[in-house]
């Protein structure tokens, strides 16, 4: 296997002007999750003369002339596909960095790096093209809308675009991770979000009187002090968890006690059993605080993604074909090499794709090494552009040894 290898290495630093010529243009014109048209043009039409067959996605979700794209190599033959997926989607948040092709657009920017993610999957599409006699099965691409939203693969799913799929992989780019790493791991990689709301109803009155009323405020407080103890008291200690309340709405005037208080928050958690022993002590917590002081609470929680849990013989394999491509005589001055990494805290939609077939999702490092470089969504957000032909690499590398077994 070595010499291919070797091959799909040279081949992804052959086109390495492209890829990042790629990635500069997306990055000049970001569009936000809903409005991905110009990105799956652009997307579509490489594959398109490639021979790719290509189909449109999302294109509800997203209307107006704007979807995401499923282009497929060698649609002819049977079996379950492998599948590699890239966002699209940019932040709405004000660019600050000097880079020459900065974002062209008012607080509209590239800083997850999704257009290196599309520029990468695109490198990878030229160079499974030139090996697509290989095949066994065929290899499905995704550019995906909405990660940022979390809403884009979910629909994919729903479109029916994983039905024929047997394995997905796909590549995160990240700036605190040095140029020529992988950060990979074998079980749970990233947590599962979901949206908290509670409205708290008391009987407002004057501020001055407030044995008159039934002041939400205070008990608002208590159930925020009260829900950290569902962490520190009542989740095992070698579970991670988290509850954030990051907004409370109350009183617009400084002498009126409010009817009503509500919180709002993010519950993080990394399995389904410590998820559902939250949502379901958050709501007995609430409601019986507020009781206790004769008010209501009304317990709100939005489901997001689930928890991204990498298939561990498929996150061992990319990690070994990452060391392969990291030996080649092309990467070798990178000096890489695929190490384990701690669980994140952040959520990703890949999870969605996890849940209906194996595969992995792995962070390749962009970064210099500093762990205090601009992270994902900062507004000076910046990478290594050395790592997308490593990364189409190693995107046409697990495709190739997968759809050829
Ligand atoms: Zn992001
Ligand atoms: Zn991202």
């Amino acid at each position: 296997m070595k010499a291919i290898y070797e091959q799909l290495a040279s081949e992804a630093v052959e086109i390495q002007e492209e890829i990042i010529k790629l990635r500069r243009g997306f990055h000049e014109n970001p569009e936000l999750s809903f409005e991905v048209g110009e990105t799956g043009r652009t997307c579509a039409s490489y594959c398109q003369n490639l021979g790719f067959a290509v189909e449109r996605c999302c294109a509800e979700l997203l209307g107006m002339d704007k979807y995401g794209v499923i282009a497929t190599i060698r649609p002819d033959l049977e079996g379950k596909s492998i599948a590699l997926r890239a966002e699209m989607d940019a932040l709405p948040i004000q660019e600050q960095t000097e880079l020459s092709f900065c974002s062209r657009k008012q607080n509209i920017a590239h800083l997850c790096g999704h257009d290196a993610h599309c520029a990468m999957l695109l490198g990878a599409a030229r160079i499974l093209s030139n090996h697509k006699d290989a095949f066994k099965r065929p290899v499905q691409l995704i550019f995906q809308p909405s990660e940022e939203t979390l809403s884009g693969a979910k629909k994919v799913v729903d479109e029916g675009f994983l039905a024929n799929v047997g394995e997905i992989y796909g590549l995160h780019v990240h700036p605190r991770l040095k140029i020529g790493k992988l950060g990979w791991r074998s079980d749970a990689l990233m947590a599962s979000p979901d949206e908290l709301s509670i409205i708290i109803t008391g009987k407002g009155g004057h501020a001055a009187m407030p044995h008159l009323c039934v002041d939400p405020i205070p008990i608002a407080a208590e159930i925020i002090l009260s829900l950290q103890t569902l962490i520190s008291r009542k989740t095992d200690p070698l579970d991670s968890a988290v509850i954030s309340i990051c907004m409370l709405k109350a009183s617009d005037a400084v002498n009126v006690i409010p009817e009503k208080a509500e919180l709002q928050g993010t519950i993080r958690s990394f399995s389904a059993t410590v998820r559902d022993f939250l949502h379901r002590e958050i709501t007995n917590m609430a409601g019986f605080i507020a009781k206790a002081h004769g008010a209501v609470a009304k317990v709100d929680i939005i489901k997001g993604s689930p928890v991204l849990t990498n298939d561990s013989e498929r996150a061992k394999e990319l990690s070994e074909i990452f060391n392969a491509l990291c030996d080649t005589k092309v990467f070798k001055s990178l000096n890489g090499g695929a190490i384990q990494m701690a669980p994140i805290m952040g959520s990703e939609d890949f999870s969605y794709y996890l849940e209906q077939v194996k595969g992995a999702f792995a962070f390749l490092g962009a970064g210099d090494g500093r762990e205090d470089a601009p992270g994902f969504h900062s507004s000076s957000f910046m990478l290594d552009e050395r790592a997308l032909p490593l990364g189409s690499a190693l995107l046409a590398a697990v495709a190739l040894t997968r759809a050829s077994c």
